[in-house]
């Protein structure tokens, strides 16, 4: 059976969307008009530390200036509620049991200050990716290493822990991304990635498939920079054991600086000549002003057509889209 076509825009409010992410999320939605489908804002703030107040009102603020409506979002509701992860919290430690149970994840006690040494350890070796994973954390503090009786006592006794993915040896892991075709990775060079922090939180691996999978999420279209962690989530969609309803992947090209070095971010802020961000930003810690598209003047229509212009032309001489023509 035809799945319905579902996607989502994932941002992290650690501060204003610049026109990259706005532009993923333009891709989403056309994407979503063109199949008769659905998409989803979710708000993936499990990291704390980076935070930034009014980010999140800024995201509603700026794709609802460019015209893109969301069918389920944190302010709209709808039935996976709720779209914020820090509401979802107690959901994710759940999954990471299970891979725990199942064999493929597992508690790690190392401190910072012995992670620090054995990165050193490798670089001093000259191992050009020092990582944890299937050679180095056999010599580390983790359930795999340690006597049962000691792990569940250190458990039981408050110790801080991480859940790590058990990443295996020696495996090739392929999957297909609809803009790159066929991206095969070593497993090798897949670090055992943390799934739960020691403050409770999952990490954004373990948070974005789990709910990918609940909110039914058929393509997930985001931006190159996650390409590198496909395969992480291949294997999370497979231990979790849910290949068979594991979402489509186009990464899209990134937007590059005029000089072409180097992705566009955040931190351009004016220094461009022309604004990265949709609306106008106040850095709420040094109360520092970027400029925005809407408030130099410009037509949400206008800013909406430069993005899809961005990478893309219809092959005709038209200039201008409305929203149903894209
Ligand atoms: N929270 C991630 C971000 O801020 C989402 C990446 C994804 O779409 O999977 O970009």
């Amino acid at each position: 059976m035809e799945r319905e076509v579902r996607v989502r825009f994932a941002p992290s409010p650690t501060g204003p969307l610049h026109i990259g992410g706005v532009r993923t999320a333009l891709y989403n939605y056309l994407f979503a008009r063109k199949m008769g489908g659905k998409m989803l804002l979710r708000i993936e703030d499990t990291d704390q530390n980076r935070f930034v107040p009014g980010a999140e009102n800024y995201i509603f603020e700026s794709l609802a200036w460019c015209g893109i409506q969301l069918d389920e979002s944190p302010l709209v509701g709808g039935p996976h509620a709720p779209y914020r992860q820090s509401e979802r919290k107690p959901m994710y430690m759940q999954y990471a049991l299970q891979l725990v149970e199942a064999g493929h994840a597992y508690y790690a006690f190392d401190t910072a200050e012995e992670l620090d040494a054995m990165r050193e350890r490798l670089k001093a070796a000259k191992v050009a990716t020092p990582q944890y994973n299937a050679i180095t954390r056999t010599t580390m503090k983790n359930s795999l290493t340690l006597p049962e009786d000691e792990v569940k006592q250190r458990l039981a006794s408050g110790e801080p822990y991480v859940i790590r993915l058990k990443v295996p040896r020696k495996e090739e892991i392929r999957l297909k991304d609809l803009i790159r075709g066929w991206v095969v990775v070593h497993s090798s060079a897949i670090d055992d990635k943390v799934l739960m922090k020691s403050d409770g939180m999952p990490t954004y691996h373990l948070a974005n498939i789990v709910d990918d999978h609940l909110m039914e999420i058929t393509h997930v279209i985001r931006g190159e920079e996650w390409l590198p962690s496909a395969p992480l989530h291949v294997l999370l969609y497979r231990y979790l054991g849910w290949e068979s309803t594991m979402p489509e992947f186009a990464h899209l090209p990134l937007l590059l600086k005029p000089d072409g070095n180097g992705k566009l971010s955040k931190r351009d802020g004016d220094k461009l000549g022309f604004p990265v961000f949709p609306l106008q930003w106040m850095d709420p810690f040094t109360n520092e002003k970027s400029s925005g598209y809407r408030e130099s003047g410009y037509l949400p229509e206008a800013f909406v057509n430069f993005l899809a212009f961005l990478g893309w032309n219809p092959g005709t001489q038209q200039e201008l889209f409305t929203m149903d023509e894209l």
